[in-house]
């Protein structure tokens, strides 16, 4: 048995499961250096969903981020989530844009690539596998690891034998929902050892609490390499405690060799950082919660599932949501649940709860799921569902980037013409996220306040005083006040209870693309805009024939619900 080695998360994944993926560069620089002496197999640092929020809520530019990380990380190399034909978006992107990312990843720091495909469709990683070894870095595929009635070990292990086939050196089963039990790690990782020569990387979340246990399991059966995080940023939806699993394997066969007094002189630090962003973590992101071993959400997605609908004002509608997310995973054929699909799923799931019937909003995600845009799907879908949604239109079985023309060069050139990119870099987060990049790059984005820790969360009210102490001549009285009434204070941007004709907005989020100009007819059911809610593009339908009379958003703004986007009468 040879030692087991670590792959840090904190940087990454554990931030991303705790922290809504806010942490700042300026709090990952200053601990780089220790964290640089430890030995571990990586740290992952870079992609997820850092990327987006690097440029969304950060003001940050994410490929400085990864100059700076490299610069300071000089012994470890620093890991990567790419999500396959997805980089760091949430839809496939063409060939062209693929292998230009991942060029690009490599040249500015990366050196592990950990490449994985939500629905497991080998299809939609090969090309970034192919650059990424082409570049000479480390590839690392990934199995999507679920539990479903169509999911065998044998299934898994023949991904593996593909991967291992394209020439990866390593693969990683990645277990999103921390669903892995002790045995199932101990069956995949020993087949995977047995049958293939790769090194086996097991990264679970704690979420179901059986985690550090499967962990074990991994080891006897010879797993290569874990994925933990230091314990300040460890637990609930994040990884196991990296020092916690040093303890436990000390004196074993699978001892890591990792000092425990380096790894608390970094504990220290980020039991600080975790301080800095309390008022972001949600406790119920650090439990336990073996509800998940029924709803198999994500660690990454359960903080935002909550946050978001703090967003829309339904957080009380949180369990009905999670009881609609298995049914509508079973519709679409059973896909792991892992971004994009987690976000697909989930965000579906809200949508069926929050507008009171089943798939009466769809998104356009969806539809294109159903179109068979993403891959192939682990069952087939249920052929009522999609008839609902995408009607006879085709669906397809080819590779799905096959049918996207070559992107890089038009965004390129639109960039530059625009003023606003100047690299091949700025194209590539201008490609990857046209509705919000412009801004970022223009560098009008503002980075988002960080709360202190006891500030209270506006969406959940701020108390409104009842009771006072009236002085009376140096005499003090106390009152309680309570309403017998109440004045209506409008609470919309547009009082649209008074506009006829109005097009409502049904969800909170932001206006991407408007179809329509004041003056144009439109008929009943034309999408006459598109609304990003959630990370989903969600067109807006007209719900009548009219003619378009006043527009009152444009691309770029942020609607609330019930909000007024244009009028048509
Ligand atoms: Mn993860």
């Amino acid at each position: 048995m040879a030692k087991v080695r670590f792959t840090e998360t904190a940087l990454r994944d554990a931030h991303q499961s705790l922290l809504a993926t806010r942490m700042r560069t300026r709090d990952m620089i200053p601990i780089a250096e220790e964290m640089d002496k430890v030995g571990y197999f990586s740290v992952e640092a870079w992609g997820g969903a850092t990327f987006d929020t690097c440029i969304r809520y950060l003001n940050e530019d994410p490929w400085e981020r990864l100059r700076q990380l490299k610069s300071e990380f000089n012994h470890t190399p620093i890991q990567m989530l790419l999500r396959g034909q997805n980089l760091v978006g949430y839809k496939h992107y063409p060939d062209d844009i693929v292998t230009k990312f991942v060029e690009k990843s490599y040249e500015n720091g990366v050196d592990v690539f950990r490449i994985f495909d939500a629905l497991n469709d080998i299809r939609n990683m090969e090309k970034a596998i192919k650059v990424a070894k082409d570049q000479g870095a480390h590839v690392q595929g990934t199995i999507s690891y679920t539990i479903s009635p169509v999911h065998t070990l044998d299934d898994f292990v023949n991904l593996a034998k593909d991967l291992e086939a394209l020439d990866c050196d390593s693969v990683a089963i990645k277990d999103m929902a921390g669903l892995i039990t002790p045995t199932a790690a101990y069956d995949l990782v020993s087949k995977l050892k047995e049958e293939t020569d790769l090194l086996v990387d097991l990264h679970c979340h704690c979420t179901s609490g059986m985690t550090p246990i499967s962990y074990y399991a991994a080891c006897q059966a010879g797993v290569d390499i874990l994925d933990t995080s230091i314990s300040p940023l460890a637990w609930g939806t994040s990884q196991p405690p990296t020092e916690s699993m040093v303890a436990a394997l000390q004196g074993t066969p699978f001892d890591t060799g990792l000092d425990l007094k380096l790894l608390t002189v970094i504990k220290k630090y980020f039991d600080d950082i975790k301080e800095k962003y309390l008022s972001i973590l949600d406790p119920i992101s650090e439990s336990v919660d073996t509800d998940v071993l029924l709803y198999q959400i994500p660690g990454g997605m359960l903080s935002n599932l909550i946050s978001q609908l703090k967003e829309q004002n339904a957080l009380d509608r949180y369990e009905d949501v999670l009881d609609e997310m298995p049914r509508v995973r079973k519709d679409m054929g059973y896909p792991p649940l892992v971004t994009p699909t987690s976000q697909i799923v989930g965000i579906q799931s809200v949508m069926n709860v929050l507008g009171g019937e089943r798939y009466k909003t769809v998104s356009n995600e969806v539809k294109e799921y159903m179109k068979g845009m993403y891959g192939k799907s682990p069952a087939p879908v249920d052929p009522e569902i999609s008839k609902r949604i995408i009607g006879d239109d085709e669906v397809i079985t080819c590779r799905p980037a096959d049918l996207l023309e070559p992107g890089f060069d038009k965004y390129k050139t639109e960039g530059m013409e625009e003023g606003f990119v100047k690299t091949d870099e700025d194209a590539l987060t201008y490609a990857l996220y046209p509705p919000i990049a412009p801004k970022f790059l223009k560098g009008e984005a503002e980075e988002e306040e960080l709360k202190p820790a006891h500030t209270i969360d506006e969406s959940e009210g701020i108390g409104i005083p009842t009771e006072y102490s009236v002085e009376v001549d140096g005499d003090v009285f106390d009152v309680k006040i309570m309403p017998t009434g109440f004045i209506d204070i409008g609470v919309q941007n547009q009082d649209v209870g008074e506009i006829e004709g109005a097009v409502i907005s049904s969800m909170q989020g932001m206006v991407i693309k408007l179809n329509v100009n004041v003056g144009d007819n439109v008929e009943e059911g034309d999408t006459i805009g598109v609304v990003e809610a959630m990370k989903m593009e969600n067109d807006v339908q007209a719900e009548w024939s009219g003619t378009v009379e006043e527009i009152f958003v444009e691309p770029g703004d942020a609607v609330s619900i019930g909000d007024a986007l244009m009028v048509i009468k």
